[in-house]
């Protein structure tokens, strides 16, 4: 049998046609130079090995270290470094725990086959090498070899899948919170929700309670609305209302809240404003809003008001005793003629 008639039987023994085209790396390490030639030409010519010869076991070990060869060959018995300190050396390296490792060697007997064992060599082959048994034992070295790295591929794959399922999960937890904070606006303004606005003034409350520091609420309602829409429709309303929160937005501080507590009702919570600051603020933002014209057509705009109840929270306990007290002074200042801002009573007062 020629050696090329070899290198098609080693390819033709079964499986490592589905080893698809690959090049197997082979390092064969033997300090007798002649042994290292016949292993090689035991092994016959094929496109699908590169084999490298080395008869120096630390030459190897480096080599080894840097190309992560398919399947390496050794002998036992070298000046250097035995085959077993060898194999054990390249268990220790970073990528060298799965490489298969045959051991050609004269000494076969079983205290030797133990010790090489226990440092992780897979095959044995006695000397003088029989070339059939070699390339049979060496087909199923690089079969199960083949199997690791496909192995080592799918579960590569698998671990990127993972890191893009957690990167999708995370995207999407990002947009359920947006999704969430936007599920506590009002559509048409922007403001809070009335129940928002409500657990907001209620954590406001432990807060101030903790600290006792001030609290000011300012209940707003913008005056004769219902004509408004009677007068200019629904759309004008809808204007109004928005317009009303933009005006509010460049008033009220970063920290306030507002919320729309129903149809043109609204309410602002100003931490940390005592009554006296409240009402200036109150003041800043009726004058503010009686000011600006909100555009219709080309030549029709209008002009809206609005009355404001202020009431600072110290000495209640309870948001709704605080927003009562404020609604209170609203419709005092409702009644007392509109666009106008008027002040609660402290509790207890009246
Ligand atoms: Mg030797």
């Amino acid at each position: 049998m020629s050696a090329g008639r070899k290198s098609e039987g080693l390819m033709e023994q079964g499986q490592p046609q589905a080893v698809s085209g690959r090049v197997f790396s082979i390092v064969i390490v033997d300090d007798a130079r002649p042994s290292t030639l016949l292993l090689k030409a035991a092994l016959g010519e094929s496109p699908n090995l590169s084999i490298t010869l080395f008869t120096d076991p630390l030459a190897a070990l480096g080599w080894i270290e840097t190309h992560r060869p398919d399947l390496i060959i050794t002998d036992y018995v070298m000046p250097e470094m035995d085959g077993i300190a060898l194999a054990r050396r390249i268990r220790a390296l970073p990528h060298g725990s799965a490489v298969p490792i045959i051991m050609a060697t004269a000494r076969n007997e079983a205290a030797v086959r133990t010790l090489a064992l226990s440092a992780g060599i897979n095959e044995f082959l006695g000397k003088p090498v029989d070339g059939t048994e070699l390339r049979a034992r060496v087909q199923n070295m690089l079969h199960l070899r083949e199997q690791h790295v496909q192995l080592q591929e799918a579960n590569n794959r698998l671990q990127s899948l993972n890191k893009m399922l957690a990167l999708e999960i995370e995207q999407r937890k990002i947009l359920e919170d947006e999704l969430r904070r936007l599920a506590t606006l009002d559509m048409l303004t922007g403001a809070l929700t009335r129940r928002r606005f409500l657990e907001l003034f209620d954590q406001e409350l432990g807060r101030r309670a903790r600290t006792a520091t001030p609290l000011s609420v300012l209940m707003i309602d913008l005056d004769h609305f219902k004509s408004i829409n009677d007068r200019f429709g629904h759309a004008t309303g809808d204007l109004a209302l928005s317009h009303f929160s933009a005006v509010c937005k460049s008033c009220l501080r970063s920290s306030d809240f507002l919320g729309r507590m129903g149809g043109e009702e609204f309410a602002a919570l100003l931490p940390e404003t005592d009554i006296e600051e409240a009402h200036v603020v109150a003041e800043r933002l009726r004058r503010s809003i009686a000011a600006a014209k909100i555009t219709l057509d080309d030549d029709v705009s209008i002009t809206v008001t609005i009355s404001i109840g202020v009431a600072e929270c110290y000495g209640y306990q309870q948001a709704e005793a605080i927003l009562a007290a404020a609604d209170r002074a609203l419709y005092e200042a409702k009644n007392s003629g509109r666009n106008r801002v008027v002040r609660a009573a402290p509790p207890g007062s009246f």
